[in-house]
C-alpha cells in the first residue's frame, strides 16, 4: 500500500495484443525513468513478451518495474492468451469477449496492490468501478491517435457525423472536426452490423470514460495539435500525450527484444543492412495480427522482385506455396530481399540508415515508429483505426502514398487482391528519386526531429508526463492526508 514517503506507484494493465501491450510497457519504462514505480499486470503466457520489452541496460530503471500475474479462469481464452495467436477477425473478437472474465482476478490484484493510479486498456471498461470505490485515479489507454479518438467520439453519438458528397454518395466527410476528413463508406466499420458485441463494448467504454480521470495518448502534440485540442474541448476530458513511446528504447538490446524474441539473428540483419546504400531499403510489415491470402502474398512477391528497391519483408503466414518458383534463390539468395517469418525487430530495422521507407498497414504504433525514424510510408490499411491513420499520414502530414485499399476487412480472404504492378508503382514513387519522393523524405525527416524533441527534457510529451506525475502526486498526498485525519 502506498504511503507519503514512498514513490508514486502506477499499475499498468495492457490489452493482451502486441499493438497495445508494447506501447503500454514502453510507457511504463518512461514513467519509471521519471522515478515512478511501475507494475505491469498480465497473464502467465504473456509474461515473457512483457519481460522481453522491459529489457534495458539501466539497472535503476529495471528495478522500478515489476510484472504481476493474473490468470484467466479455465474456461476462457482456450485458444491462446494473446490476440496475435488467433488467425481470424472472428477468433479475435471472441477473445475480446473473454476478457471480461479477468474482472474478478483484476479486482483481487487491485485490492492487494492499492497503487496510486491505474492505467487500463480501453478494452477493460469494467476496471473503473473498483478503482473508483477504492479512490484510485484510473486513466484509459486506447492505443490510438487523437484523430481517431475525435472521429470515434463523433461516431458514437446519436447523430451520425458522416455526410455524403452530393456527386459521390460513396464518399463521406466527417463533420465537426478541425480538418476536412474524406473517406470511402467502405473504409468505415459499421459496428452495429460488424458485431453487436463490439458496439456494446464501445458503449460501455463510452460510459466508463465519462467517469475516468483522463486518457493517456501515445502521440505528440506537434503531430496532431488541432485534434488534441479538439478532443479535450469536445469531450471535456483530460488527455496527456506522452509519445512516441517507442523512443524510450535506446540501445541494441532494447530495440532487438522489444515485443518478443526476434525470429532472426539481429546482428546478421544489421550487417545485411550495412551492405545497402543509405535510404535504399523498403521495410514491409503489416503488424502483429493480420495474415494476407496466398493470392495477395504472391502479388506482393512479384511486385518486390520487379521493383528496383531492396527490401525486408515480414510475413506472418506459415505456408510458402504462394512464393513464385525459385524466388528464395533468386531474390533472397541474390541479396536483394530478406523475408522474415515471425517476429521482426521492427524499430531496430526502422532506425538503420539503409532503410528509406516503410510499407505499412497503418497500425498506430507502426505509423508513429515510421514518423519517429523520419521515414516516408506506403500505406495499406486493413481494419480498425488504420484508414483514419492513413488520412493523417497521406492527406495531412504528406509523408505517404496510398496503395489504394478501400475495403474495411471484416473477414480475411474476402478482400480484393491488389495487383503486383499497382504495388510496384507506388513503391517506386516513394522510394525513387524525383521531386515528389524528395519532398516526402524531407517532411518525414523534419517530423522525425520533432518526434525526438517531444520526448527530450522540456519537449511537449516530456512536459505532459511531468504534469501528470505532479497531479498524481498531489492526489496521493491529499488521500494520505485524509486517511491520517
Ligand atoms: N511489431 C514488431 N515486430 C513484428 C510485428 C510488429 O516489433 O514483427 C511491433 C511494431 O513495432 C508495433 C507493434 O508490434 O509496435 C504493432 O502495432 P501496430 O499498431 O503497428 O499494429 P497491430 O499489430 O496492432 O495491427
Amino acid at each position: 500500500m502506498g504511503s507519503a514517503s514512498e514513490e508514486l506507484h502506477i499499475l499498468f494493465f495492457p490489452l493482451l495484443a502486441p499493438g497495445h501491450m508494447i506501447p503500454m510497457v514502453d510507457m511504463a519504462k518512461l514513467f519509471a525513468a521519471r522515478g515512478v514505480k511501475a507494475t505491469i499486470l498480465t497473464t502467465p503466457a504473456n509474461a515473457a513478451a512483457v519481460q522481453s520489452t522491459i529489457k534495458c541496460t539501466d539497472d535503476s530503471l529495471r528495478h522500478r518495474i515489476t510484472v504481476a500475474l493474473l490468470h484467466f479462469p479455465s474456461s476462457a481464452a482456450v485458444d491462446g492468451e494473446n490476440m496475435s495467436c488467433l488467425p481470424t477477425q472472428a477468433a479475435r473478437q471472441n477473445f475480446l469477449g473473454s476478457l471480461a472474465s479477468l474482472r474478478q482476478p483484476f479486482d483481487q490484484v487491485l485490492r492487494e496492490h492499492r497503487p496510486d493510479c491505474v492505467v487500463a486498456d480501453m478494452f477493460y471498461p469494467w476496471t473503473l468501478s473498483l478503482a473508483k470505490e477504492l479512490g484510485i485515479p484510473l486513466l484509459f489507454f486506447h492505443g490510438m491517435s487523437f484523430l481517431t479518438l475525435c472521429i470515434d467520439h463523433g461516431m458514437h453519438r446519436p447523430n451520425s457525423p458522416l455526410e455524403s458528397l452530393p456527386d459521390d454518395p460513396e464518399t463521406v466527410i466527417v463533420l465537426g472536426l478541425p480538418h476536412r476528413i474524406e473517406l470511402k463508406r467502405s473504409q468505415i466499420p459499421d459496428l452495429a452490423k460488424v458485431s453487436s458485441f463490439l458496439s456494446d463494448l464501445f458503449r460501455q467504454l463510452g460510459e466508463a470514460e465519462m467517469g475516468c480521470s483522463g486518457v493517456l495518448v501515445n502521440s505528440f502534440y506537434e503531430l496532431e495539435r488541432d485534434f488534441a485540442d479538439h478532443y479535450k474541448k469536445v469531450t471535456g476530458r483530460k488527455a496527456w500525450h506522452v509519445g512516441p513511446v517507442s523512443l524510450c528504447n535506446k540501445d541494441f538490446d532494447e530495440k532487438s527484444s522489444r515485443g518478443d524474441t526476434a525470429c532472426i539473428d539481429c546482428a546478421h540483419c544489421l550487417s545485411w543492412l550495412d551492405g545497402k546504400p543509405p535510404s535504399s531499403v523498403l521495410y514491409i510489415c503489416f503488424g502483429s495480427l493480420f495474415q494476407f491470402s496466398p493470392a495477395q502474398l504472391r502479388e506482393m512477391a512479384l511486385a518486390f522482385e520487379a521493383s528496383d528497391t531492396p527490401f525486408i519483408w515480414v510475413v506472418r503466414n506459415k505456408s510458402s506455396e504462394w512464393l513464385p518458383e525459385g524466388y528464395e534463390e533468386r531474390v533472397v539468395g541474390g541479396g536483394k530481399g530478406m523475408i522474415l517469418r515471425g517476429w521482426a525487430p521492427q524499430i531496430l530495422i526502422l532506425n538503420h540508415p539503409a532503410v528509406g521507407g516503410f510499407l505499412t498497414h497503418c497500425g498506430w504504433n507502426s505509423c508513429l515508429e515510421a514518423v519517429s525514424s523520419g521515414l516516408p510510408m506506403v500505406t495499406w490499411p486493413l481494419f480498425a483505426d488504420q484508414f483514419y491513420n492513413e488520412t493523417l499520414i497521406v492527406d495531412m502530414l504528406k509523408v505517404g502514398i496510398v496503395v489504394g485499399a478501400t475495403e474495411y476487412v471484416v473477414e480475411e480472404g474476402e478482400i480484393r487482391v491488389v495487383k503486383w504492378d499497382v504495388i510496384r508503382r507506388v513503391v517506386s514513387r516513394v522510394m525513387g528519386g524525383g521531386k515528389e519522393a524528395e519532398g516526402m523524405r524531407k517532411r518525414a525527416r523534419e517530423l522525425g526531429e520533432r518526434a525526438r524533441r517531444a520526448l527530450e527534457v522540456g519537449g511537449s510529451s516530456y512536459v505532459a508526463m511531468g504534469e501528470l506525475i505532479k497531479e498524481l502526486n498531489e492526489a496521493k498526498a491529499a488521500r494520505e492526508k485524509n486517511r491520517s485525519r
